[in-house]
């Protein structure tokens, strides 16, 4: 029979797991294959831990993996995902906003010969600032990506053991795990759902990791920054040939120029604007290197991507990551 891991990463989530548990049970009871589910607890400091280990003494089909500290949602999907092993991988978050009830839609795809089947957010009940950010930021990266990276998707999603092998065998640290998905290719389908409010307890995406997540996306999958370096300074070097130009036939023909109003002023602001301007994208393009530069750095150190404190009900199977 088709065997079904579902991986569930759980950063703090003590509000909203005995409802996870229930309905998460209750759907997937419905789909008549095997199942399993690997929660990984992301290095939480209240009571995550130990609802999960009660959940896996209670129902072996739930289990559940510790990370040492705070690895991020990416890290903590990924060494699930590592671990899983069933015939099909499901990614969702466990904070309910994408429902367990829609996955046997999901699930019919791969049956039709789909090996990604990712979810499009159709609606977000998140704030107009929120929405605005997702939604330009998939704009931007559109643009930057030469993979189509599919507009509005999350993680959540249904993949194919042959896909899971391909992300398994990917050693990146700094993960964009729907751009990995995407850059894996094989047959892959979108399927609209609603994203629900959070069920229970907060957000556990600050800001910080959001922008964190974005620059992941953009630097990680596409090399056009530098090249915009580039181009930038090209054309401000255009510019300033013009300048230079413009300044020589001025002084070449000084009447000229006064008749049509040019004549020439000492120009402290143009001074001052042209410093600050070229200091700008000097900057700028610095910190570009600097994105790559640090991504280099992460990969040559070749740290483990994350670090296990416990597990239950995956005894033996945890190999060193
Ligand atoms: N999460 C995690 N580690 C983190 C932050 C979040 O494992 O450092 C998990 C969290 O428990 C949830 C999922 O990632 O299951 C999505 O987080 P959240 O709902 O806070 O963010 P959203 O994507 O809804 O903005
Ligand atoms: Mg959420």
């Amino acid at each position: 029979m088709t065997k079904v891991t579902c991986v569930i990463p759980c950063y703090n989530e003590q509000e909203v797991l005995p409802l996870l548990f229930d309905r998460f049970t209750a759907a997937a009871e419905t789909w008549g294959v095997d199942w399993n589910v690997i929660c990984v607890d992301d290095g939480s400091s209240d009571s995550t831990w130990a609802l999960l280990r009660e959940q896996a003494d209670k129902d072996d089909r739930w289990q559940a993996l510790a990370l040492a500290r705070n690895f991020g949602h990416q890290t903590a999907v990924s060494a699930g995902i590592y671990h899983a092993d069933g015939d099909v991988v499901v990614v969702i978050d466990a904070d309910l906003q994408d429902p367990p009830e829609e996955l046997h839609r999901f699930l019919d795809k791969w049956r039709e010969g789909y090996q990604v089947v990712y979810a499009v957010r159709k609606k977000r009940k998140e704030g107009p600032l929120k929405r605005f950010c997702y939604w330009a930021f998939y704009r931007v990266m559109a643009q930057l990506v030469s993979i189509p990276i599919p507009l509005d998707t999350g993680d959540f999603c249904v993949m194919d053991r042959k896909v899971v092998d391909v992300l398994n065998a990917m050693p990146e640290r700094n993960r964009f795990v729907r751009g990995l998905r995407a850059w894996a290719g094989f047959k892959q389908v979108g399927l609209e759902y609603e994203r629900h409010a959070r069920a229970a307890g907060d957000v556990k995406y600050t800001f910080r990791k959001l922008l964190k997540l974005a620059f992941d996306g953009i630097f990680s999958f596409s090399v056009v920054p530098l090249k915009f370096a580039t181009w930038l300074g090209f054309s401000v070097s255009l510019l300033a040939l013009a300048g230079i130009l413009f300044t020589f036939v001025q002084r070449l023909f000084p009447d000229l120029f006064n008749s049509v109003g040019l004549r020439p002023v000492p120009g402290f602001a143009t001074i001052v604007i042209a410093i600050l301007f070229l200091g700008g994208v000097q900057l700028t393009c610095l910190g570009i290197l600097g994105e790559y530069l640090g991504r280099i750095f992460d990969e040559v150190k070749r740290r483990p991507q994350w670090v296990f404190r416990d597990n239950v009900g995956l005894q033996g199977r945890i190999p060193p990551p």
